[in-house]
């Protein structure tokens, strides 16, 4: 399809929605060249909105201001949304819906998320909030030279999404010039598969976690494939999501493809939080989303590494204020060679490898089990670990709709998953631990690790 239209299309499947979204990234492709104080004013205006509107219309938000002796006029600024407790998921979690304002506009719905930590979780989207994501990742891939409508392969997937590539959702993404190739479970075969399929298909851009680009790089030395050839049939870049991706990974993938890789980062109940721009900065959303770090242990605001609270400023329908993320970041307002006023945002942490290998020697996306989580109901925490090739075993924390049949189920789905003899555990646990880091792992395999450092992967 040709950009221009595959553009337009895009364009008029978001107004179907109700969701404006070429509109906001029009703005927000000028407010990323507004001086720091113009920012400033705009994030003061939009939070003094979010405060009012979580006051009047969400029992939860009213009661809190109302015990902290907070007014919806007293919170001015930035620094007074200090006057907030900080969010945690558990509360998220109990009083969902009393955070909630179902009159807001359109499409105000329940989705549900387990993301890159093993917590399963539910919350409220809303038109207006999915158009501000959509624009802000429109920009951040414009960013780095992809405009929305040229093509671009995903590569990942989710059981969810898989199954819905009915003749219809296949049909609209060829007409959005949008591609999919299941990097959740990577074999030679597949991988030589989706090679042949890329060349083919030319997409200038490819969007995917950093393990399953290390791993296919690796696959296809192993076979002699050159996949730099891919530049020559129109690849411009990549761009990766989800996990850290650090310079050595970067440097390993933008070798072998032979074109920059940019990062951004995101957190669904969150939004798009940060995307690189063509600097290597990541910068912030910061029309979006107001960014604080608090110390992990004290919880006490730091103006150094801690861990990221955010509030976003353009969900209404479902205001989230001071929420904690888990993640640890290093925030800075150094401006960029870009030019762009926008702040930016450094992860930490250690590079978690989310694989689990089975037998036949094919490598399962660890996020790809988290998805069990959400068939299963009463699912609160669920971990997997693999100590030992042809061994799995799946820790969970239940609450009581967890069903009778429960672990059967659970070991059902892990099987048809990883669609081998393995053998699969599944125990009932109190509660996960999270890693030293503050942030949960939902996937700690061994076996993979071992094979990631050797760079072993045939
Ligand atoms: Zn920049």
């Amino acid at each position: 399809m040709i950009p221009f239209i595959a553009r337009n299309i895009f364009r008029f499947q978001e107004t179907l929605l109700g969701r404006p979204s070429f509109q906001i990234l029009h703005e927000l492709n000028k407010s990323q060249w507004w001086s720091r104080d113009q920012l400033e004013k705009l994030r003061s205006d939009r939070l003094n909105v979010l405060i009012h509107t979580a006051y009047s219309h969400t029992p939860y938000w009213k009661a809190l201001m109302d015990s902290h002796k907070i007014t919806p006029a007293d919170i001015r600024t930035v620094k007074d949304l200090q006057q907030f407790p900080l969010l945690n998921k558990d509360t998220l979690r109990e009083k969902r819906e009393q955070m909630v304002w179902k009159e807001e506009g359109k499409r105000v719905q329940l989705v549900r998320t387990s993301g890159s930590t093993n917590e399963a979780l539910e919350f409220y989207t809303s038109s207006s909030r999915e158009a501000h994501i959509n624009a802000a990742r429109m920009r951040g891939h414009e960013w780095v030279g992809v405009r929305r409508g040229e093509k671009e392969m995903y590569y990942w997937g989710s059981p969810v999404e898989l199954s819905k590539q009915d003749k219809i959702k296949r049909f609209r993404d060829f007409l959005i010039n949008d591609g999919l190739s299941n990097g959740f479970e990577l074999n030679k075969d597949r991988v030589q598969e989706y090679v042949s399929h890329w060349m083919a298909w030319k997409p200038k851009c490819l969007f995917g976690y950093p393990s399953t680009f290390v791993l296919t790089v690796s696959m296809c030395r192993d076979m002699g494939i050159d996949i730099g050839a891919l530049k020559d049939r129109g690849l411009e870049v990549i761009i990766t999501t989800s996990e850290l991706l650090s310079d050595v990974d970067r440097n390993l993938i933008s070798k072998a493809f032979g074109v920059p890789v940019y990062d951004s980062y995101g957190l669904r109940e969150g939004g798009l939080m940060g995307h690189e721009c063509d600097r290597g900065t990541m910068h912030c959303m910061d029309e979006q989303i107001i960014f604080e770090t608090v110390d992990p242990e004290t919880l006490e605001p730091t103006a150094c590494e801690g861990e990221l609270v955010v509030t976003n400023l353009v969900g209404r329908a479902f205001p989230i204020i001071r929420y904690r993320t888990g993640d640890i970041v290093t925030l800075s307002q150094k401006k960029c060679a870009c030019g762009r006023q926008l702040s930016s945002i450094k992860i930490s942490g250690g590079r978690a490898v989310e694989f689990i290998v089975t037998q036949t020697g094919k490598w399962v996306v660890g996020y790809s089990f988290i998805y069990i989580a959400r068939m299963v109901k009463g699912i609160v925490k669920f971990q997997v670990v693999q100590e030992k090739l042809g061994e799995i075993q799946i820790r969970i924390a239940v609450d009581a709709r967890f069903p009778e049949n429960g672990k059967n189920q659970v070991r059902e789905l892990a099987r048809q998953r990883l669609n081998s003899d393995d053998k699969i555990l599944v125990e009932i646990v109190n509660d996960i631990d999270p890693a030293p880091s503050g942030k949960y792992r939902p996937v700690i395999s061994k076996v993979a690790e071992q094979l990631y450092k050797e760079r072993s992967f045939s």
